[in-house]
C-alpha cells in the first residue's frame, strides 16, 4: 500500500462539479481583481469565525506582516512569539520591521508556554503573536489577561487552525487581529496562494484596507504607501465553495485522528501522541507524533510506502536567517526537544480507515 503525507486530488474529485459554475462565472466576468466573490468570501469567512471584518490578502505571510503594520507595530518594537512554529510566523514580525522575542513551547499541545510570556516583556514589547499550531488552539484566556495587564496587542496566527475552537469559540476571534493562510494544503485551501486578516476593530480594518491595496482612497489617490496584496477573485470563488465543506472536512480529520490514537494506544507503542486540551477542539491540520530514532523510523516507513514529514526540524531561534539575534542551542530547550522527535503522519479528510490501520501496523513493526 502507498499512503502519501497528503493528497489534494481526492478532495478535488469530490467538489469538481460544484466548482465549475463559480469558476466559469469569474472567468467570463473578467473581474479578476477585487471582484464580487472577494467581498462575499470576506463576509462569509469572517462570519464563520464570529469576527466583524475580513480583508483578503495574497498569502498567510502577507496577512501576518500586514496585520502587524495595521496594529501599529514597526521599527524599534518587540513582539513576543513562539520559538516553535513555521518560520512565517516570525517573518510577519520581521518584515514589519520589528524584533521577534521568542518564548519556549509547552510540550503537551506544542503551543507557546504561557507561563513564560511575562518574563519576556520589556518596555519595547508591543504585542504577542501566537500560533494555534497543528490545529490545536493556544490557551487564550491567560494570554488575553497578560495582554490586558501590559497593554499589548494580540495577533493570532490561525494558518493551521481554520474552525478550531477554544472554549467553544472559534480561533481568530480572540486577538486584535487574526491571520489565516489558504495555502493549498491547509484545512481550507485555495488553488494557489491566498490569505486573510480578521478583526473586530474599525481602525485596524481601515488600515488593512489601505495597506493591502496601494494605500488607495480613490482610484488614483494614494494616502499612504501601501502594498499590492489582494486575494484573487478566482481564489475567493473557489474558497466560497470549499468553506461550505470545512466543518465536514474537519470532522473527518478528527475522526481519523481518534482512530490513529485508539489504534496506537491498543498497540502500546513507545510513541508520544497528540493531545487535546480540555478547553480545545483540535482540527488536526497535522497528526504529529514523537518517536525515538526518527530518521530510521521515517526511512523504514517510506520503505513501506508511507511518506511522513517533519514539522519542523529546526526551531525558529536557531535558523540561519535569525543569526543576528545571537541565539544558541539550549535557549529554548522544549522547542529544541520537540524538533528532534516530531514526525507528521498522513492526515487529510479523505484518508481511509484501512490506510490508517496499515500505517499503525507498519509503525508497530518498526518501533
Ligand atoms: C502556512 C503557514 C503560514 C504562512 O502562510 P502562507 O500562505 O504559506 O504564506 C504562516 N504560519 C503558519 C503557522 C503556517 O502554517
Amino acid at each position: 500500500m502507498k499512503v502519501d503525507i497528503f493528497t489534494l486530488k481526492k478532495q478535488y474529485e469530490q467538489i469538481r462539479d460544484e466548482l465549475k459554475g463559480p469558476i466559469e462565472k469569474v472567468m467570463s466576468s473578467g473581474g479578476f481583481i477585487l471582484g464580487e466573490d472577494v467581498g462575499l468570501f470576506e463576509q462569509e469567512f469572517s462570519a464563520y469565525c464570529g469576527v466583524k471584518y475580513g480583508i483578503g490578502v495574497n498569502s498567510g505571510t502577507d496577512a501576518l506582516f500586514l496585520a502587524c503594520l495595521a496594529c501599529g507595530i514597526g521599527k524599534g518594537d518587540e513582539v513576543i512569539t513562539p520559538a516553535y512554529t513555521y518560520i512565517a510566523t516570525s517573518f510577519g514580525i520581521s518584515i514589519a520591521g520589528a524584533k521577534p522575542v521568542f518564548v519556549d513551547t509547552e510540550e503537551k499541545t506544542y503551543s507557546i508556554d504561557v507561563s513564560k510570556i511575562e518574563k519576556a516583556i520589556t518596555k519595547k514589547t508591543k504585542a504577542i503573536l501566537l500560533v494555534h499550531l497543528y490545529g490545536h488552539p493556544a490557551d487564550m484566556d491567560p494570554v488575553m489577561q497578560i495582554a490586558k495587564k501590559h497593554k499589548l496587542k494580540v495577533i493570532e496566527d490561525c494558518a493551521q487552525a481554520h474552525g478550531a475552537l477554544y472554549k467553544n469559540k472559534k480561533v481568530g476571534s480572540f486577538g486584535d487581529a487574526a491571520c489565516f493562510s489558504f495555502y493549498p494544503t491547509k484545512n481550507l485551501g485555495a488553488f494557489g496562494d491566498a490569505g486573510m486578516v480578521l478583526t473586530d476593530s474599525d481602525e485596524i480594518k481601515d488600515k488593512m484596507v489601505l495597506l493591502h491595496d496601494y494605500g488607495r482612497k480613490g482610484r488614483y489617490e494614494n494616502i499612504i504607501k501601501g502594498y499590492n496584496s489582494r486575494l484573487d477573485t478566482l481564489q475567493a470563488a473557489i474558497l466560497r465553495v470549499k468553506l461550505k465543506h470545512l466543518d465536514e472536512w474537519n470532522e473527518k480529520r478528527r475522526k481519523n485522528a481518534s482512530l490513529y490514537t485508539k489504534l496506537f494506544k491498543e498497540a502500546k507503542l513507545n510513541i508520544i501522541l497528540p493531545q487535546e486540551a480540555e478547553y480545545a477542539k483540535h482540527v488536526y491540520h497535522q497528526y504529529t507524533v514523537r518517536v525515538k530514532n526518527r530518521t530510521e523510523v521515517m526511512e523504514r516507513l517510506a520503505g513501506k510506502g508511507v511518506r511522513t514529514l517533519i514539522h519542523y526540524p529546526i526551531p525558529v531561534h536557531l535558523q540561519e536567517c535569525y543569526k543576528e539575534l545571537k541565539h544558541k542551542k539550549g535557549d529554548f530547550p522544549i522547542a529544541e526537544k520537540c524538533c528532534e522527535g516530531i514526525m507528521s503522519l498522513p492526515m487529510y479528510p479523505e484518508l481511509a480507515e484501512e490506510e490508517i490501520r496499515y500505517i499503525v501496523e507498519q509503525l508497530s513493526e518498526i518501533i
